[in-house]
């Protein structure tokens, strides 16, 4: 959808209530591309129609910027024909202005993905030169250690031959898992805590791997190849059992955020990415 009724836009600005904004229009207050308009329900095209209240141009913005927590299970694309799409989980206000997700992210893979119509900006952040770095939390089967660190950091191997650059590792907290309960050694309470929700959210293959020691790490790289964190792990050996983004250069994925669930950035958020 790439327009709005035109008493919603001016509803949206605050501009008056409903009925305040539907005298207005009646009594010729509106006009569109210098036409009066007296129908309040007529379909305006945000970026692309004039609209002019008592001779003042109204400035509906022409960019949204949205924060999103992707859940597992969407997709990262603004159509697909089987799934629901990111998109599909935003309102009308913001998808009039058909925005994108900038990159993608896998359908089982969670956390911060940044919506927008600005495509000079969604350039950017994805240039290759850019090298702006992404930060991703995951469960992974088995004891990560040291010496993965050591591989990530001069840089690994992936199956189809391409050679990672310089990425930064750090274990959270490791879990061994019990009969019944898992205990867990975290560096401090907020990873322990972190990981143990993880865990009781169960991605569906932690039941039935054979590894006993499960790890919580999280991983900065600066570029995005294809399923690339999880293609690293398996180049050490190692499964990727839950996937979470925290940040992608400056903005961080607001911890307010259930999965599912997104805001507009702030004004520092969006003058912090340009
Ligand atoms: N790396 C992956 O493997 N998957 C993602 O979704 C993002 C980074």
């Amino acid at each position: 959808k790439t327009s709005i009724r035109l008493d919603k836009m001016l509803g949206n600005l605050g501009y008056g209530t409903r009925s305040g904004i539907k005298l207005l229009i009646k009594q010729g207050a509106v006009t569109v591309n210098g036409v009066v308009v007296k129908d309040h329900g007529k379909q305006i095209r945000p970026t692309e129609d004039e609209v002019v209240l008592d001779g003042e141009v109204i400035r509906y913005r022409d960019t949204v910027y949205v924060m999103l927590h992707k859940p597992a299970g969407v997709i990262s694309a603004t159509e697909d024909h089987r799934d629901r799409t990111v998109i599909d989980l935003l309102d009308e206000e913001i998808s009039v202005f058909s925005p994108f997700p900038v990159g993608r992210l896998d359908k089982d893979t969670e956390g911060l993905l940044l919506i927008t119509n600005d495509g000079k900006l969604s350039h950017e952040l994805l240039s290759p030169r850019k090298h702006v770095p992404k930060t991703y939390r995951a469960l992974v089967a088995g004891a990560v250690g040291d010496e993965d660190g050591a591989a990530f950091s001069k840089g690994v191997e992936l199956d189809d031959g391409y050679v990672t650059m310089p990425a930064q590792l750090r274990v959270l907290a490791t879990a061994e898992a019990g009969e019944a309960e898992s205990t867990i050694a975290a560096s401090d309470k907020e990873n322990g805590d972190e990981m143990m929700a993880v865990l009781r959210h169960e991605p569906e293959d932690v039941s039935s791997i054979p590894q006993k020691t499960l790890s919580w790490i999280e991983l900065t790289i600066h570029e995005g190849k294809f399923h690339q964190v999880k293609r690293m792990f398996e180049a050490v050996g190692k499964k990727v059992l839950y996937l979470r983004r925290v940040s992608m250069g400056p903005l961080k994925l607001d911890p307010e955020l259930k999965p599912g669930e997104w805001r507009e950035l702030t004004d520092e958020e969006t003058e912090s990415l340009h």
